[in-house]
């Protein structure tokens, strides 16, 4: 049976890296029918709190990366947590003891490395990794240093706890970044001191920014959080960060996880290292917006007009759903789409944005003549009516288009850029457009 896990420590909110390493547990034990466990990694006592260990939590939940074990549900093999696993790190450190295996320093317990043993392993991304205990694989000779299994805080160290955990835990497979590649040849000489089966190894691509650099801060948001903050939807987070280091057959960029689920295989796993593309992001977020139904997107848009003082209770959804269609392609994330349609649902960012003071008196004698004469027109209903009446309009009076369609769009929307206007005219009904432009006077 397949079991993976994710083995987080909590000392810090759930960013990029990690939740990409969930993920690709996650996608394996799913496509496999297989457990995908939860287990975290708070032996640094300085650092981890139960705080982070929650927010984990919610960074993966929010995701929708539903694990079967783990601290908080519990399961067959827990504890969940390292450091209520102690008894069972000195057990396997006393059994090395008692075998010569390992030695004591103080009151820290370490493992003699044994020369000459072939400690590499095959990788299933990276193929074989050619390790030796006392030559080390850039080609310097050396002798690599004993092992600490306890410290002599009585705190077992990262290496030695991982390998009493994912053996005990019955792990099949080790999925994880490959910044732990240079960890594994130390735990594989502890799973064979100990004489455990070895699971299988897997390590993922690095994650770089744009200009090759690993993934930083410098790079722009790195926790989950951030991007929920920002208006990405867990469906896009999740689609962008299954393509970093993996992609379903025939170059589907935009997909949903039951695609993922199907397809994914560790074999298929890039070994190059993957670009963390912000307009990839931002294209995949745009389209799984695009295709969100009505309610769902305006459950999301929901707390963001109301932050902005937006009455959403008055809002209903067949408005609401010719609004997205009007918005089609606009925003990149839920939160610019708030922004830009801000509009469509109240006008006091409107007149924040916009204050007329740029007409002169001459404009606003034909805006006020135009007004009149196009609000009297009940019989003008679509786009296209309005949009004819305009031109003959202009025609008639030596103007030109713009000098009418612009300032209306920047008393109507406040900004320069919108839909078409007559497209939002209609959608606002007369009423509205006629309270807008009184409040211009024209
Ligand atoms: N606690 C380790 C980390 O957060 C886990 C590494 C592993 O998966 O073995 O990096």
């Amino acid at each position: 049976e397949v079991r993976v896990r994710f083995a987080p420590s909590p000392t810090g909110a759930l960013h990029i890296g990690g939740a990409h390493t969930a993920l690709f547990n996650w996608l394996w034990a799913r496509h496999t029918g297989g457990k995908f466990i939860l287990r975290i990694e708070d032996t640094d006592r300085v650092r981890s709190t139960q705080e982070y260990e929650e927010t984990i939590m919610a960074g993966m939940k929010w995701l929708n990366l539903d694990w079967d074990e783990g601290p908080d549900i519990g399961g067959d093999y827990g504890p969940y947590r390292q450091t209520e696993r102690l008894d069972l790190y000195n057990k396997y450190a006393r059994q090395l003891l008692d075998e010569g295996k390992a030695y004591k320093d103080g009151s820290a317990v370490i493992y003699k490395v044994p020369l000459g043993l072939d400690i590499g392993f095959d990788d299933e991304v990276y193929g074989h990794v050619d390790y030796k205990s006392d030559a080390l694989i850039d080609g310097r000779t050396g002798v690599m240093k004993d092992i600490v299994l306890i410290k002599s805080d009585g705190f077992p160290t990262y290496n030695y706890a991982v390998v009493v955990d994912d053996h005990l835990m019955k792990i099949s497979h080790v999925i994880r970044g490959e910044d732990h590649i240079s960890n594994t040849p130390k735990q594989v000489l502890i799973y064979k001191a100990l004489g455990w089966e070895m699971p299988k190894f897997a390590h993922l691509p690095m994650i770089l920014g744009k200009d090759k650099k690993k993934l930083s801060k410098r790079h722009g948001a790195t926790s989950v959080y951030e991007y929920r903050d920002m208006g990405y939807l867990p469906d896009s987070i999740f689609n962008f960060l299954a393509l970093l280091g993996w992609a379903p057959k025939g170059n589907v960029e935009v997909f949903g996880r039951d695609l993922a689920i199907k397809e994914y295989e560790l074999r298929n796993i890039n070994r190059k290292s993957s670009v963390f593309d912000f307009d990839k992001l931002n294209f995949i977020n745009q389209e799984h917006i695009t295709e969100m139904p009505v309610r769902e997107k305006f459950e999301l848009i929901r707390p963001f007009w109301e932050e902005m003082g937006v009455d959403c209770g008055k809002l209903d959804l067949e408005y609401l759903g010719k609004c997205f269609e009007i918005m089609a392609g606009r925003g990149k994330t839920i939160k610019e789409l708030a922004e830009f349609s801000d509009y469509l649902v109240t006008f006091a960012p409107v007149a924040a944005r916009y204050d007329g003071s740029d007409l002169t008196e001459e404009h606003r004698v034909l805006l006020k003549k135009f007004n009149t004469d196009f609000l009297s027109r009940s019989e003008l209903v679509t786009p296209d009516q309005m949009l004819a009446f305009a031109r003959e309009w202009c025609d008639a009076n030596g103007a030109k288009l713009k000098d009418i369609a612009m300032p209306l769009r920047y008393m109507l929307t406040g900004y320069k850029v919108s839909p078409g206007i007559f497209e939002v005219i209609e959608l606002l009904g007369h009423d509205e457009v006629s309270k807008r432009l009184r409040h211009y006077n024209v």
